[in-house]
């Protein structure tokens, strides 16, 4: 007989937004990057192809990997732990500090899968709704968490919190505060300064959207090189295979390909703020690579739904405090498309 472990069966699972493999849909659901990644991930991975690196397994730690991420980012190369995806590495996080009947913390509206991996992991899920303004709520209503996840950039409004409030409001948890920073690289400021001075911090990092390597799969953590060793015992050995090793490195290293998609992504950022503002949404001012909005009289989803039937793709959004529409920033021709269609529909 199998005997499903009842909260597992309780529960609904994360459902990812939808994957369309259809080159004539403009797809603005998943805060993908619209550019490629660096020709040098791609010379990388033909390299790899050849002589042995298929037949062997790859680095366990991803030793090549943190060094080079070591160098880029300024931090102790033993601090990092490698994931197959960040969402991987937020699995990790919550196996190795959460116990069951434990506590995690999230703010919402925020990332959905914070929940799955409370309820997969047979623990508590506080949700604490965000303050006014997208501001911190007092640290107390964090007062039992054994983690707190904290994207920042927030995803689905875009907004951050300033770094300077991070460190007052992690020292007053009790438990591991997690910086969720899967679209830090957008904003005007990251919290990897913090690591020398906050030490219950660990920053989460992925290599789907400002590296462009969605299909790759990899994320890491930041942390001290002694809670990433605890990590270690967690993750599985080989969680990495050697083409998402090759591909993350030679991302990384090419710093400068990378700020020049930055700087595209943040002009098209403005560009569709303002057009959307012109067509009577209302955007909320973003630091990552979409922005949240919605109608000032039409409701979200027909605008979803009409957009979708014209082969564009964003997200709708339901939650119990807010409803709307994220939109992922898309090349100015995308962007071009998306607003000509919206004039028709609203
Ligand atoms: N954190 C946040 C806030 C996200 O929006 C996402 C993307 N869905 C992730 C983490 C996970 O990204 P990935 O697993 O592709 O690294």
């Amino acid at each position: 007989m199998s005997r499903i472990r009842p909260n597992i069966e309780a529960m609904a699972g994360y459902v990812p937004g939808e994957q369309i493999n259809d080159p004539s849909v403009v797809k603005l659901n998943t805060n993908e990057n619209p550019y490629p990644p660096s020709p040098r991930v791609f010379e990388a991975i033909r390299a790899a192809l050849t002589g042995d690196r298929l037949r062997k397994y790859p680095e366990p730690l991803g030793d090549t990997f943190r060094k080079a991420a070591g160098e880029v980012l300024g931090i102790d190369p033993d601090g990092i732990l490698i994931g197959n995806g960040s969402d991987d590495v937020l699995t990790i996080l919550t196996r190795t500090f959460v116990p069951e009947a434990g506590t995690i913390a999230a703010l919402t509206p925020s990332y959905l899968l914070y929940r799955s991996l409370a309820q997969i992991q047979g623990a508590k899920f506080a949700e604490i709704p965000w303050g006014e303004d997208w501001q911190l709520p007092e640290a107390k209503a964090f007062a039992k968490a054994d983690i707190v996840f904290l994207p920042n950039p927030n995803s689905p409004s875009g907004t951050s919190v300033r770094i300077e409030k991070l460190s007052a409001f992690a020292a007053k948890l009790p438990g591991l505060f997690v910086l969720d920073e899967a679209y830090a690289e957008f904003a005007e400021a990251d919290g990897v300064p913090l690591l020398k001075s906050v030490p219950n911090l660990v920053i989460t990092r992925t290599m789907s959207k400002y590296y462009a390597l969605a299909g790759i799969r990899f994320g890491f953590a930041m942390t001290t090189p002694e809670r990433a060793r605890d990590l270690n015992k967690v993750k599985d050995s080989y969680n990495c295979d050697a083409l998402s090793l090759t591909a993350a490195t030679a991302a990384i290293r090419d710093q400068p390909y990378y700020a020049e998609l930055r700087s595209k992504i943040v002009a098209s950022r403005g560009r569709l703020k303002i057009g959307l503002s012109e067509l009577g949404f209302r955007v909320i001012p973003s630091q990552a690579n979409f922005v949240w909005c919605r109608h000032a009289e039409k409701p979200s989803k027909p605008i979803y739904d009409a957009l979708k039937a014209r082969k564009i793709l964003i997200r709708y959004m339901n939650y119990p405090t807010d409803e709307g529409l994220r939109i992922t920033v898309g090349t100015g021709e995308e962007i071009g498309k998306l607003l000509s269609e919206l004039r028709r529909i609203v």
